[in-house]
């Protein structure tokens, strides 16, 4: 029988650090400790290191540090946030749950990032922050970006992009706040949900760390209105024995990716057909690896039948929600985003999936696109 090609192989990631995880595992059952502390504290030196960034603050999840950076900054009822409507619905969503306005701003078409140009149309006086999206593990241009900006703050949701670097440095450590996520199909994935907060600003680090525990400091004083927003200790005891091996993993899924521009190349056919995605940014993690077809759906149902795994992110941008239907956007308003959501198609890119593999899914999708 075929073997099925998922988009994810947790097993095959975890195995080797089975007898790690399981110690880890046993520490915090023994500390009787769940809530925070010293797990949480060393993980947040680990990874502040790794993504080379001064402060790093653990949260409940990627849509908590979302919501953490817009509360830190005050951003809420009448502030307007430019942001990208080709991401995650947490992106957007987190903006309209503090109760500003999200205001969309359309992508450049080969990176499916933020378009500093389109941000640049969208700033009024009332713009209190820009939120891009570093998608599929590629830096957005943030260079481009902090220029258009100015003095208004920007929001790195780099929930997909632990790691990756831009000519400005980590992302995360470019903004003001950035945003990451151990979500378990992110690069390093949690065992469950998990998130951070980063920032190089001392003051914003301190808002940030007193509203995830409710706003209060000292204990049961509250000046301001946060939220339960913490890490649990285990979390950070399991992410702590994973992050050693993400920067090999990361270098694992660029070769993967290496090897997919060689081979999709090798089939020479036309950019409508089959368009590969682009390298802008040596620092890119390939969370995950899409390409553009214009005949995605029946490219996705051939794969499903021929046991590989594939996935559409997203199929619907965020501005033809209907929960975001009260701002008035409808299509034709972000033509790019559009035509991405039409013809995106994501197959699977994880460290351990081999050259093996690789050659089954280039060559059924080029059987098929050749036809
Ligand atoms: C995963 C993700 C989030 C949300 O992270 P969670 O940990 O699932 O809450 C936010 N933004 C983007 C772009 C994401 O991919």
């Amino acid at each position: 029988m075929t073997e099925r090609i998922r988009m994810l192989d947790i097993a095959a990631q975890n195995g080797p650090l089975e007898e790690k995880l399981k110690a880890a595992f046993a520490g915090v059952l023994e500390s009787g400790r769940f809530i925070m502390g010293p797990e949480v504290t060393a993980f947040e030196a680990e990874v502040a290191e790794y993504a080379d960034v001064k402060h790093a603050i653990g949260v409940s999840s990627g849509t908590d540090a979302l919501l953490v950076a817009l509360m830190g900054l005050g951003v809420g009822h009448g502030d307007e946030v430019i942001t990208t409507p080709f991401t995650f619905f947490a992106t957007a969503g987190s903006i309209a749950r503090v109760g500003a306005t999200p205001v969309f701003a359309d992508i450049d078409p080969v990176t499916f990032n933020i378009d500093p140009e389109r941000v640049q149309e969208k700033i009024t006086s009332k713009t209190k922050a820009i939120m891009p999206v570093h998608l599929f593990g590629q830096s957005c241009d943030l260079a481009a970006l902090k220029k258009v900006a100015g003095d208004i703050p920007i929001i790195e949701d780099a929930a997909q992009a632990l790691g990756a670097r831009c000519c400005e440095g980590s992302v995360g450590s470019v903004g003001d706040y950035g945003c990451f996520s151990f979500f378990p199909s992110k690069n390093l994935g949690a065992f469950g949900d998990g998130g951070l907060v980063t920032t190089n600003d001392d003051a914003l680090a301190e808002k940030a760390r007193v509203l995830r525990v409710h706003g209060s400091k000292p204990k049961y004083f509250h000046h301001v209105i946060g939220g339960n927003f913490r890490l649990d200790a285990l979390q950070a005891a399991l992410l702590r024995v994973k992050l050693p091996a993400l920067a090999g993993w990361t270098r694992m899924r660029n070769e993967n990716a290496a090897r997919y521009d060689a081979m999709f190349a090798e089939l020479g056919l036309p950019a409508e057909v089959l368009t590969t995605p682009k390298r802008v940014h040596e620092g890119h993690v390939y969370n995950q690896y899409v390409i553009r077809t214009n005949k995605r759906d029946a490219l996705k149902a051939h794969l499903g039948e021929q046991q590989i795994d594939c996935a559409i992110y997203y199929p619907r941008c965020l501005h033809e929600q209907e929960c975001f239907a009260f701002l008035g956007g409808k299509r034709g308003d972000m033509p790019e985003s559009e035509r991405a959501a039409e013809e995106v198609l994501a197959i699977p890119i994880y460290s351990e999936l081999g050259e093996a593999r690789q050659e089954r899914i280039v060559s059924t999708i080029g059987d098929f696109l050749k036809r």
